[in-house]
């Protein structure tokens, strides 16, 4: 008997090296016993690498920093989640030889607070207006909760929460805002400025829970501080492997192994977590 084709999947990124979705990908196509690889691709020129995906018959694509974007321009198709967050995280290459443009990322941080809390009725802060905070704000108002958008660059802010219909405050009045849990969407804090943190402490007391987009470290200083101050609080962990998680689904249909591609990407962090 013929053995079935491998499928190819890749993830386009500049820098790629450092990604953990190469591990949490195969790992997961190995123990649903599909025949597939992923593979990570440091990015050029994107319009080329494009081509390479029809021309080679990559069936999926993992889009990340800087090209969620950019790489609308060259998709046949963006399903309306992604138009409206402005993004695009993943790329399923049909039987046709279409490509259509999906954003998992809202996903993934909505299930994976929905692992832990209710959405409906709370307010989130959203902390950053950048690409995973639009995201955020679309995942929580999908599920009934209230946004409100905090950034640094006040103007930033004002423009998406006019797009997106919520209120927005500059960094410098955190302190006057309660809500019931705290988004970090930006960078500060990650690998290797571990010791960064967004936001003073002495604010933190205003939320009940504090989550932190970021994964590398598993343990930030934002959430070190959140759990001084008393909060709860979720890594970004859970959202990394739901937003990879439903990639798969788009590509296989199939409902993959989230609890153990979650212990993959857990044990991975370990071994690093603290250096
Ligand atoms: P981005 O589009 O570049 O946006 C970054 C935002 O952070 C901007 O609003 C920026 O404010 C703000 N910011 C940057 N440096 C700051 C500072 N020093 N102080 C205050 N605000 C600052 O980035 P992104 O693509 O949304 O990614 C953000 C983070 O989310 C990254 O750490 C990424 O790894 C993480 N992420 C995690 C997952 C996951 O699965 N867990 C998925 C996607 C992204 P200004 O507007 O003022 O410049």
């Amino acid at each position: 008997m013929k053995k079935p084709e491998s499928i190819t999947f890749a993830l386009f990124g500049n820098p790629v090296g450092h990604s953990l979705s190469p591990l949490m990908h195969n790992a997961a196509y190995k123990k649903m016993g599909i025949n597939a690889s992923y593979v990570p691709r440091r990015v050029e020129n994107l319009e080329d690498a494009i081509q390479g995906v029809r021309k080679r018959n990559i069936r999926g694509v993992s889009v990340t920093i800087p090209f969620k974007t950019a790489v609308i321009a060259y998709l046949d198709e963006v399903e309306s989640s992604a138009q409206q967050i402005g993004a695009v995280n993943t790329i399923w290459h049909d039987d046709n030889g279409g490509l259509a443009g999906y954003n998992t990322d809202w996903i993934g941080l909505v299930r994976s607070l929905e692992d832990v809390l209710d959405i409906q009725k709370k307010t989130f802060v959203i902390l950053g207006a950048g690409g995973t905070a639009r995201a955020a704000v679309f995942g929580i108002l999908e599920r009934g909760g209230t946004p409100l958008i905090v950034n640094r660059t006040a103007a930033r802010a004002e423009e998406m929460a006019h797009e997106f219909g919520c209120p927005f405050y500059p960094l410098s009045e955190i302190g006057g805002i309660r809500a019931d849990c705290l988004i970090n969407t930006t960078p500060v804090g990650m690998a290797p400025d571990r010791k960064k943190s967004p936001l003073r402490r002495d604010v933190l007391g205003n939320f009940r829970w504090v989550m932190d987009c970021i994964y590398n470290p598993l343990r930030t200083q934002l959430l070190h501080d959140a759990e001084e101050a008393g909060c709860r609080t979720l890594d970004g962990v859970g959202m990394f492997v739901h937003q990879g998680a439903e990639q798969i689904k788009i590509w296989t249909g199939m409902e993959p192994p989230r609890e153990f591609m979650y212990q993959i990407v857990l044990e991975k962090l370990g071994e690093h977590d603290g250096n």
